[in-house]
């Protein structure tokens, strides 16, 4: 198994750079461009998630953490944010609790149509924790 861990503060502009970098990681898996760019959308989704949602615009850190165990990648993305009370409903499509009316609620049907696995522990209080993994290669 190869992994790397890293902390990040909930920043808009960390969306990008920790999308790059695990790009970057999973580079070496020798990944097609349209498994880079599935990866990278599902990334860019649960992190901007941990911002909006999680941390909603105030300060705090989330944690990745990236592994590659054979030809398989696994995202970890975890924030101490508000958390969820149900999981189950907020992952449904089209499902936003954002008031402004501008979130499409797409973000876990993204993650789900772009990863193998998707799965999310939430706890209201004490934050949020997305595992996605995705095959890469044949
Ligand atoms: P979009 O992703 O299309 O911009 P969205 O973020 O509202 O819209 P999802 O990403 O599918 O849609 O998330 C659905 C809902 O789940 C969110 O509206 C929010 O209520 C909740 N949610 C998602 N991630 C978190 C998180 N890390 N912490 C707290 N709540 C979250
Ligand atoms: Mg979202």
């Amino acid at each position: 198994m190869e992994r790397f861990q890293m902390k990040i503060e909930s920043l808009s502009r960390n969306e990008e750079f920790a999308r790059v970098v695990v790009a970057v990681f999973m580079s070496r898996m020798d990944p097609t461009l349209e498994e880079l760019d599935d990866v990278k959308t599902a990334v860019s989704e649960a992190v901007t998630n941990a911002e909006i949602h999680g941390y909603q615009g105030k300060e705090g850190t989330i944690d990745l953490d990236v592994r590659i165990e054979e030809n398989v990648l696994t995202v970890i993305v975890k924030d101490n944010g508000v958390g969820i009370r149900d999981v189950r409903r907020a992952m449904e499509p089209m499902y936003s609790t954002d008031p402004s009316g501008t979130r499409s609620g797409m973000g876990f049907s993204f993650m789900e149509a772009f990863m193998d696995e998707v799965h999310v522990e939430s706890e209201p209080g004490r934050g949020t924790t997305v595992t996605m993994s995705r095959k890469i290669g044949r």
